[in-house]
């Protein structure tokens, strides 16, 4: 565990550190890994101030601890809208990501089961002192963490800080056959890059404190 901003903290919840993020802001654990990750956050230290458990997007390697962590530690959970049913119905994230051998491979290594969603969350609403902003595109509810106030915008999977299949670092699309709809996602990576973020923290990949690289990273995409 690594503090990266004020009252942020990035939690490895993989083998390797910044493979797969989660990070506990306040007493909110944002993102709880696959369902082999649970066994790293009874350990933390915080683990007992923790209350919510909020996802940016139902993923597998995002949601698979969802159920035990919450189940485990009596954890509220919360959901963005779109991506409630699939956070309670596993079934639907296989029914949309697209018909891809990595995409089956990937559900089937990491996925856990559902969980009722205890909160619903809406663009505008406020976690733990930061904004819900919609960002569609890589899952249908997918949404970012935004504190304007330092600029620090926790970003879940719009980008990648490194390519998810040979491990280089770099910022990176996430790869389309994980992504239903890439095209929504880049408009989702514009919107967001308008922000000018000074930290941008990944659900894969180290931070990000380099606001002209993700700019023009995301400037250089197609429209
Ligand atoms: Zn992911």
């Amino acid at each position: 565990m690594k503090q990266v901003a004020d009252g942020v903290w990035q939690l490895n919840t993989f083998a390797l550190p910044n493979l797969i993020n989660a990070f506990l802001v306040e007493d909110v654990l944002i993102d709880a890994g696959t369902r082999h990750s649970p066994n790293k956050f009874p350990r933390h230290r915080y683990a007992k101030g923790l209350t919510p458990n909020a996802h940016p997007h139902a993923h597998p390697d995002h949601q698979g601890a969802s159920h035990e962590l919450c189940t485990k530690l009596e954890r509220p959970f919360w959901v963005p809208e779109h991506d409630a049913d699939a956070a309670e119905n596993p079934e639907l994230i296989r029914e949309r990501q697209p018909s891809h051998p990595v995409a089956r491979f990937y559900i089937r290594l990491f996925v856990g089961p559902g969980h009722r969603v205890d909160r619903v969350l809406h663009e505008g609403d406020e976690v733990a002192g930061f904004k819900v902003l919609d960002a569609p595109g890589h899952s249908a509810g997918h949404v970012v963490f935004w504190r304007e106030s330092d600029r620090v915008l926790i970003l879940g999977d719009v980008l990648a800080n490194f390519d998810q299949l040979t491990l280089i670092p770099g910022l990176h699309e996430p790869k389309p056959y994980l992504t239903p709809d890439p095209a929504e996602n880049r408009r989702s990576a514009k919107r967001l890059a308008s922000l000018e973020p000074k930290l941008v923290l990944f659900g894969h990949g180290t931070p990000l404190r380099d606001t002209k690289k993700f700019v023009e990273f995301v400037d250089s995409l197609p429209a």
